[in-house]
């Protein structure tokens, strides 16, 4: 069922609407270290106040723990947003209740009151429909732009959303959640083929979902990184010291079986007696992995391998690092298969890129850009790949009949 977006929100200029965002930011001597996230929920927001609406804005930061927590409030974070529109923007140090309802109020047309984080409160994470009214009251629609808590049900996403609703008022995507589920769900439901997904990190069993969904749609499996280690057990293959998933070697075996030759694994590797930033480092066949060797990377005839699956496809989804790709020692794989990637969307193929630390990667190979999609939720992005539903997305109202296309496509 396709959920309602911005395009579909029939809000009146002088509307109060309530904005769930991610300003989930790094803060450092009480100033925001890295405002990328808050930057990503321009678009959503100006395109609200210049249609003249007041915008009572939401998020969490960090894990306070259901009570306040001078440093994590969203204080600086207001300031920054404020900073970025070139606009004063309001901060209520309360998120709910009277005193949050009143300054709401107060807003004129195009003004924004950022609220403090949700997650002071101690019925966020529990996602307390109290809570969740409370939430509502504070404004007549809901606007969730929060990619990255989307695969959690908390009271300031679904809850929330089920709220406004039964007050009478919508609960739609916002710009950024809207392409986030455009990509991941077009590359998942009909994908242009050869569709090649690559798949590395630290853990078999936490990403099993995934690799199984993989394996049902994709037409090539290229597996780096240390979850590679775990088939490399599997197969009877020594590792030395590296770092394995011992309780997913079992399910690594069953995997191989069924996928046979679509999935393929490194035939070497990046080995040394340290996974070091300064460790001295050496390439060997995967056969030949000493005792006392870790593997902290796929070697060069891998990253020509994985080049030229990667130069066929026409959709290609990355989730993992193929090494320890926060040292440079061992971070030439993941860079390899980033610009492999990269060149792969020069010449029209859908490149998405998916997790935490694989999203990180690109970005600090400047090759954000370079790809279709970066997705901004880590968590989120592995719950929708592994084809787990997304609480925060399934709870915003229901769009009737065929997609609006906007004019001229
Ligand atoms: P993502 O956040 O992109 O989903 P993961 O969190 O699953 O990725 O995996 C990233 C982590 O895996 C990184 O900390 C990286 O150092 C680690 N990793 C990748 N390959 C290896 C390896 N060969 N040995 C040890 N750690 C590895
Ligand atoms: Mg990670």
């Amino acid at each position: 069922m396709r959920k309602k977006t911005l395009s579909d929100l029939a809000a009146r200029a002088g509307d109060r609407i309530v904005v769930r965002v991610d300003f989930n930011v790094p803060l450092r001597d009480g100033r925001v270290a890295d405002d990328t996230r808050i930057e990503r929920t321009l678009p959503t927001l100006r395109r609200l106040t210049a249609a003249g609406a007041r915008l009572v804005v939401l998020s969490h930061l960090g894990r306070p723990g259901g009570r306040p927590r001078a440093e994590a409030s969203l204080r600086p974070v207001a300031a920054r947003l404020g900073e970025l529109l070139g606009e004063e923007v309001r901060f209520s140090p309360e998120a709910t209740g009277p005193e949050a309802l009143a300054r709401a109020r107060a807003l004129a047309p195009g003004e924004i009151l950022v609220a403090e984080n949700t997650r002071f409160l101690a019925g966020e994470t529990r996602n307390d429909p109290e809570l969740a009214a409370a939430f509502a009251a504070l404004g007549q629609h809901f606007v969730n732009d929060a990619f990255g808590t989307a695969h959690r049900a908390h009271a300031s996403t679904a809850g929330l959303a089920l709220a406004m609703r039964a007050r009478g008022g919508e609960a739609v995507a916002g710009l950024l959640l809207e392409r986030e589920i455009r990509f991941l769900g077009d590359a998942l439901e009909d994908p242009g083929r050869p569709f090649v997904a690559v798949l590395g990190g630290a853990k078999v069993s936490d990403k099993i979902a995934v690799i199984e969904k993989m394996l049902a749609r994709a037409d090539r499996v290229l597996v780096g990184g240390a979850m590679a280690n775990t088939f490399f057990r599997a197969l009877g293959l020594e590792t030395g010291r590296s770092l394995v998933d011992e309780d997913g070697v079992e399910l690594a075996a069953r995997l191989m079986d069924r996928a046979g030759d679509r999935m393929m694994l490194p035939v070497d590797c990046v080995v040394s007696p340290r996974i070091a930033p300064d460790a001295v480092t050496r390439e060997v066949p995967r056969a030949e992995v000493g005792a006392d060797d870790r593997i902290g990377d796929i070697g060069s005839a891998t990253r020509r391998m994985f080049a030229d699956q990667l130069k066929q496809a026409r959709t290609i989804v990355w989730n993992g690092p193929m090494g320890v790709s926060e040292m440079p020692a061992f971070a030439g794989g993941t860079l390899a298969v980033a610009r492999s990637a990269a060149a792969a969307t020069a010449s029209g193929a859908v490149t998405i890129a998916g997790g935490g630390d694989s999203a990180a990667a690109v970005r600090a190979a400047g090759l954000a850009d370079s790809f279709a999609h970066v997705s901004t939720g880590g968590g989120a992005s592995l719950a929708f790949l592994a084809g787990k539903p997304l609480p925060g997305v399934e709870a915003l109202s229901d769009a009737q009949g065929t997609p609006r296309r906007p004019a001229g496509e």
